[in-house]
């Protein structure tokens, strides 16, 4: 069997950190089994969903390192949904019903005053050909409702039936199919609730796992009778944790702080965000993958917790300094040139270690060029000015390379006496414009002479 797995985003806002989660999950369970990675658009909803955001979700799959092998729009697929209802009609599975949202929500506030669970009583079901065209006639439309399997021939009186899988995330999941109501399969003009194109779609696509967030956890139960109903095998299922904020919050669409696009304009790697998305809340500690390939060997979908995966957006900072730290120069080159930063590896070797982000390189460029546009965040003390007078003298000849700084300090503090702060401080500050920065050893020498002798007095 081959391995197929979709993400199914609704394109009606920008993803999010939270989005991300379930997105690189199928990702990488799909690049661990050799299997098929599907995008399909939960477009339904015609209001709310934009080619924009539809757009917007694929370039944000493609920051993070997704390359989805098929792509579908549930807009374009409605025939197909309504091949099935109309199977379903014909079993006698999917009933009419003409309650007002109002009338429905007057019966649930009955029933939890009485105790009873607020489950729908089927009244639809009830209805003969002439109360139908009567209500019909009044003008009223129906939706329908999916008669779930929970009886043993009369629908009005239900029996405790389990419907169980084998969760691969939280291990063997049963829901009694008695405690829930006929879910609504089509509103009342005539367009789908997500449950029922997204079963035909599973089966179509040939969608062999199921991997999803636990809010999903309910649906399932359902989904799996309407497989059934449909004569379809289910696909496996795991329902993993949802990303929540540090205080238990969970994270919208709407918030567009933690969305894909703003931490990528804030200059985050995609693989940090990805390593934080995936790791956090499993057992794992959260440490920058160097890929998507060995996350997806690392993490295995047992791994994850049953508790919220709880995190801290500024974990996101920290960890994405050291991913930079390691980056290679072949891994930046573009990036650096497309930020109009030359220099080259010895320039980026020598500054990475200081780059919470790549475009942090930005202003230790700057230092380099020199002229008006230095950053200068702090300036040697006029009292050192004899100092560095005699550093100037002492500066060694080219060629530069990594032992020029030592031989240079060296010649300083056998002159003065002086050493630690009192022998660097200056230096630094008078060649950086900071009081902390890279390492001068490699530094010095993409500065160069020419410029550090312009720096000195
Ligand atoms: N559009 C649904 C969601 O984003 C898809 C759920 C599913 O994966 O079945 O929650």
């Amino acid at each position: 069997m081959t391995v197929t797995v979709r993400f199914a985003p609704s394109p009606t806002g920008f993803l999010h950190i939270g989005n991300a989660r379930p997105a690189l999950f199928n990702w990488l369970y799909a690049l661990k089994t050799g299997g098929s990675f599907v995008l399909r658009y939960d477009d339904t909803d015609l209001e709310r969903s934009t080619a924009e955001f539809a757009a917007a979700i694929a370039e944000d799959l493609g920051w993070l390192g997704i390359a989805p092998d098929r792509v579908y729009r549930q807009s374009e697929r409605i025939a197909a949904y309504d091949a099935a209802a109309e199977r379903l009609k014909a079993a006698g599975l999917l009933y009419p019903c003409y309650e007002t949202a109002e009338e429905l929500e007057r019966r649930r506030a009955r029933a939890r005053a009485l105790g009873r669970p607020p489950v729908y009583d089927r009244a639809g079901l009830r209805l003969t050909p002439e109360e139908r065209a009567a209500l019909e006639a009044e003008g009223r439309k129906p939706h329908w409702r999916f008669l779930l399997p929970n009886h043993a021939g009369d629908p009005f009186s239900t029996v405790r039936t389990e419907e169980s899988w084998q969760d691969l995330c939280r291990g063997e999941q049963a829901v009694d199919l008695a405690s829930l109501s006929d879910p609504v399969l089509i509103r009342a003009d005539g367009t789908y609730l997500y449950t029922l194109p997204s079963i035909v779609d599973d089966i179509e696509m040939g969608i062999t796992h199921v991997i999803r967030g636990e809010d999903h956890v309910a649906n399932t139960a359902v989904q799996l009778a309407i497989f059934a109903a449909l004569g379809a095998k289910p696909p496996v299922f795991a329902h993993h944790n949802l990303l929540t904020t540090v205080s238990g919050e969970g994270l919208s669409k709407r918030k567009g702080a933690l969305s894909l696009r703003s931490l990528r304009e804030a200059g985050y790697e995609p693989l940090a965000v990805a390593s934080l998305a995936v790791l956090t809340g499993t057992r794992h500690a959260i440490e920058p993958a160097e890929s998507l390939a060995a996350l997806a060997g690392q993490v295995e979908l047992t791994d994850i917790s049953r508790s919220a995966a709880k995190f801290n957006p500024d974990d996101l900072r920290p960890l994405n300094a050291r991913l930079v730290h390691g980056l290679p120069f072949a891994a930046v080159s573009e990036r650096l040139a497309a930020l109009g930063i030359g220099g080259g590896a010895p320039f980026w070797d020598a500054v990475r270690a200081n780059c919470e982000t790549v475009a942090d390189a930005q202003r230790w460029w700057q230092v380099v060029a020199g002229g008006e546009d230095m950053p200068v965040d702090a300036a040697p003390s006029p009292e050192d000015a004899e100092y560095l007078k005699l550093a100037a003298e002492l500066l060694p000849a080219e060629p530069w390379d990594e032992t020029t700084w030592g031989a240079w300090t060296g010649a300083l503090k056998a002159q003065t006496g002086r050493k630690g702060k009192a022998l660097f401080l200056p230096l630094r500050l008078a060649l950086t414009g900071a009081a902390h920065g890279p390492d001068m050893k490699t530094f010095l020498p993409v500065i160069g002479r020419r410029s550090t002798v312009g720096r000195l007095p």
